[in-house]
């Protein structure tokens, strides 16, 4: 599959459900959101089905995301779709990791060969404010992390939203942990969207955090982890994990994307901040075949995403990167 730009896309992100059990402050209001009501919502079976369609067509990775994926009943099952799909080589899953004890060796047994876990504090007292939620869910999402490494996920990768006054006296602390654990701990930039510019002031930019990282006695540039994707990567010599930066707002890596996203309820989104989404719900219920509705989305991939600091006018119409996977 190629773009109108000649990029090779390969890679698709599917996010499986809208909803979620925290509700960090960058990410979902405390309140929710309007939830994709169930019929819209594509089934197990259908999100395969555009899978080997897309397979067909060159699709090799895919990645189960959401809201929450884990909260929705039985996603072991899906993976087991996908794993017997042909040409499909990588299956990961992004995860704040709360349920990992419950579904770890499933998920693995089932074929997700990669983790990443979202993670913002690594003090139990802070994560009530950033989380909203109870802070024994910090202790659940710590087990999560361990059922994961317990089940053999290697690598591990560990997101971490850096906002300046919240977790940014952190970055150390986060270090630290690499020295002794195979984590592959990556700072991520706030992404303006609809409903969290109030934290606008919290931004604090990749080169920013990279400039406390390079400031840590020891770090040494690192190639990081497979499947590295986008970002810069630092390792203490000998450490079994990494720390490093990803940078999508002060440094885009349009040019050399890859991916495509399909939400919840079957949008083809071909740009996570583009307003440009194609349906396949309705062609796969209608007639069963998505091809041409993919041709169109690949068609009008945009060059690259317009976000800017403090404003939600580019953000492609999010109220929530919840909405799209993230
Ligand atoms: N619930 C899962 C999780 O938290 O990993 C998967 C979905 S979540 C939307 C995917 C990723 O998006 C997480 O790493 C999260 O930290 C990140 N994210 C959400 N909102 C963001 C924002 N406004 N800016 C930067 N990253 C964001
Ligand atoms: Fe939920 Fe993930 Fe968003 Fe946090 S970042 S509210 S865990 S979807």
């Amino acid at each position: 599959m190629r773009d109108q730009f000649g990029r090779q896309i390969r890679y698709l992100r599917i996010s499986v459900t809208d909803r979620c059990n925290l509700r960090c402050t960058y990410c979902m209001p405390e309140e929710g959101l309007d939830w994709i009501p169930k019929p819209e919502m594509l089934s197990y079976e259908e999100i395969a089905d555009i899978v080997r369609q897309m397979a067909a067509m060159g699709l090799g990775r895919v990645r189960i995301t959401g809201g929450e994926p884990l909260i929705r009943r039985d996603l072991p099952r899906l993976i087991e779709l996908l794993s017997a799909i042909g040409g499909i080589d990588d299956i990961s899953l992004s995860t704040n990791a709360i349920l990992l004890p419950r579904f770890a060796d499933a998920l693995k047994d089932a074929g997700v060969g990669r983790l990443n876990i979202s993670l913002d504090t690594l003090r139990r007292d802070r994560f009530e404010e950033i989380a909203r939620r109870p802070a024994r869910r910090f202790d659940e999402t710590m087990e999560g992390i361990a059922a994961a490494e317990a089940a053999g996920f290697d690598p591990i990768k560990i997101n971490c939203v850096v906002m300046r006054g919240f977790n940014d006296d952190e970055v150390a602390d986060f270090a630290a942990v690499t020295r002794d654990r195979p984590w592959h701990v990556r700072f991520i930039e706030l992404m303006p969207v609809g409903r969290n510019l109030h934290l606008t002031d919290r931004f604090i930019s990749a080169d920013e955090v990279l400039r406390r990282i390079e400031a840590i006695e020891d770090l040494k540039p690192d190639a990081g982890p497979l499947g590295n994707g986008p970002a810069q990567y630092y390792r203490h010599p000998g450490a079994p994990g990494t720390v490093g930066v990803i940078t999508p707002l002060s440094h885009n890596y349009c040019e050399r994307c890859n991916r495509m996203r399909l939400t919840a309820d079957g949008k083809l989104r071909t740009c996570l901040f583009g307003d440009h989404e194609v349906d396949l719900r309705g062609p796969l219920r209608d007639s069963g075949s998505i091809e041409a509705s993919v041709e169109q989305a690949l068609a009008g991939k945009p060059k690259r995403h317009y976000l800017q600091l403090g404003s939600a006018s580019n953000s492609g119409g999010l109220l929530a990167l919840s909405q799209v996977g993230g």
